[in-house]
């Protein structure tokens, strides 16, 4: 189903600021854009018989006697045995209905990316990953000079939601020129050839729900579990969520039973991977000339146990006609 919406990515090799290789961690992934992706998986599931309804914005939802009941923004309500609140890191879903749950915390980096041409060399089925002096970069080439970049950078004062959607590229390339200055030669080209809009997020996670499900509503995705960009694994938990939560609902009879074996399943894989992304994301902005010195000690050290660990993290087992019970680990 994939066929034509990404590229292979085997390798990720992180640099330091002089270019110098600190570790080639084996990923074994493709690189996909994000709305190439939903696009695919809502054809998909329409031509299952699935039925969207856009638009509908949820604002609270609500116990019944059988089943739950969600409002919407709109003045109408819906009625089901079950909820599952896949609406985000903001999620209405955790505000309304887990009131205690923790806010997304803001990590103090901001993110921004895009696609420029640039006339660099092809990286192949490798994605490069530079520690820079002042900020992180990360990019990708690929044959006929198509090159994927983000740069994450410190920025301690959070701005608001929506502060930078589609800011104009010139903007923030004379920012992130200045930034990159003192990193290999490839990070500057590629900034001088961004041009027109460019994506911005302030970088938010969210460590540690006390719980996923209550009754018969459950979090999925980064409404239970944001983790932020750093080992680029949200997306892919988000989707393994979706899958897993589906085979609970069809094998486990209870629905309460269900989720609660949903969680019990997730928790172990998500939690460790939550915890060394923000491990990561606090290696991208080292604030001196010591922890900078610190890091390129410490980092491959770090790196390569993170590639051990990538057989894991990365390559991850579903098969979906396997059957779950409440009894599954
Ligand atoms: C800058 C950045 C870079 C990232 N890079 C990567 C990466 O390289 N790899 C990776 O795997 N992950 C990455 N992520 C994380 C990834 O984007 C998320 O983990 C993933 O999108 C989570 O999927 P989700 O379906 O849980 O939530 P979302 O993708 O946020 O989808 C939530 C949906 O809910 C809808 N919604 C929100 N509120 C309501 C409401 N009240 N009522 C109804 N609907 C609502 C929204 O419109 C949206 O469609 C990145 C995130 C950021 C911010």
């Amino acid at each position: 189903m994939l066929d034509g919406l990404g590229f292979q990515n085997d390798w990720l090799v992180f640099h330091n600021e002089s270019g110098r290789v600190l570790a080639e961690v084996p990923v074994g992934g493709i690189t996909v854009m994000r709305g190439a992706l939903s696009r695919a998986l809502r054809e998909a599931a329409e031509r299952a018989g699935v039925r969207f309804e856009f638009g509908k914005a949820l604002t609270s939802i609500e116990d019944r006697d059988v089943g739950v009941q969600a409002r919407f923004a709109d003045g109408t309500t819906a009625q089901a045995r079950a909820l599952i609140g896949a609406d985000g890191i903001h999620s209405r879903a955790r505000q309304s209905y887990f009131a205690d749950a923790p806010k997304p915390t803001y990590t103090g980096i901001i993110n921004l990316g895009g696609i420029a041409t640039t006339d660099l060399p092809s990286t192949g089925t490798t994605m490069h990953m530079v520690f820079g002096r002042r900020g992180f970069f990360g990019y990708a080439v690929r044959p006929g000079g198509e090159t994927y970049w983000f740069s994450n950078f410190a920025r301690p004062e959070e701005s608001p939601r929506g502060h930078f959607s589609n800011v104009d590229a010139g903007q923030f390339t004379r920012e992130l020129l200045a930034l990159h200055r003192d990193d290999p030669p490839e990070v500057r080209r590629i900034l001088q050839a961004v041009h027109g809009e460019i994506g911005a997020y302030p970088v938010h996670d969210l460590l540690s729900l006390p719980t996923w499900h209550r009754g018969s509503v459950c979090l999925v995705g980064d409404a239970a579990h944001a983790i932020g960009p750093h080992v680029g694994q949200g997306a892919s938990l988000a989707l393994e969520d979706a899958l897993i939560v589906a085979k609970c609902l069809r094998d486990v009879p209870d629905v309460r039973a269900a989720l609660a074996t949903f969680e019990r399943l997730r928790r172990t894989r998500v939690d460790p991977i939550a915890k060394q992304s923000r491990r990561t994301g606090n290696q991208k902005a080292p604030a001196n000339w010591i922890a900078r010195k610190m890091r390129d000690l410490i980092l491959p050290i770090f790196l390569r146990s993170a590639a051990r660990a990538a057989g894991e993290i990365y390559r991850y087992p579903l098969d979906w006609n396997e059957p779950v019970s409440d009894r599954s680990s």
